[in-house]
């Protein structure tokens, strides 16, 4: 995608936090970001942006591709944005900012953070892993270098709220 709908993201992925209501968002802390309100109806919107956890960086996205599954979401076939019950929920309720598949610049990191520092060029794992969850051991997924079958895997698409 190109810069007009850009989006920056958070590579640590807390899903389902409402990071993204652009009312209670300072000024400085808003982005804009293409967001999926309803099936097939897209729309550039600012948003706030995600503020990084300690294990967390912030990513200013320079370019993202559009997986077979962000088609499935846009045309209503697909939603993986569930409740309690894993009911999925509609997109006019829980708009969705779509693409995880992600390449861009860190603008910030958490106090954690040792091996990336502003300005890295960084592509994104779409998922969570024993790496970014510093767990120790590893699963045998993530020893063996397969860390996108990590068995504590979650997804790292960050819904958008309004
Ligand atoms: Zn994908
Ligand atoms: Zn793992």
């Amino acid at each position: 995608m190109k810069d007009s709908i850009g989006l920056e993201a958070s590579s640590g992925a807390r899903a389902g936090q409402d990071a993204a209501s652009p009312d209670a968002a300072p000024a400085n802390r808003l982005m804009r970001a293409a967001v999926l309100h309803d099936v097939a109806r897209m729309d550039v919107r600012q948003v706030a942006r995600p503020e990084p956890g300690p294990r967390d960086v912030l990513v200013r996205v320079s370019a993202v591709g559009l997986c077979g599954t962000d088609f499935h979401i846009f045309e209503g076939h697909a939603n993986y944005q569930t409740d309690r019950r894993g009911r999925p929920i509609p997109l006019r309720d829980a708009p969705q900012i779509l693409g995880h598949e992600i390449a861009g610049t860190v603008l910030e990191v958490g106090r954690e953070v040792r091996d990336l520092a502003p300005g890295d060029a960084v592509v994104l794992d779409q998922g969570l892993n024993c790496s970014s969850a510093a767990r120790d051991p590893k699963c045998e997924y993530c020893v063996t270098g397969d860390s996108h079958q990590c068995k504590a895997a979650l997804p790292t698409i960050s819904p958008c709220r309004r």
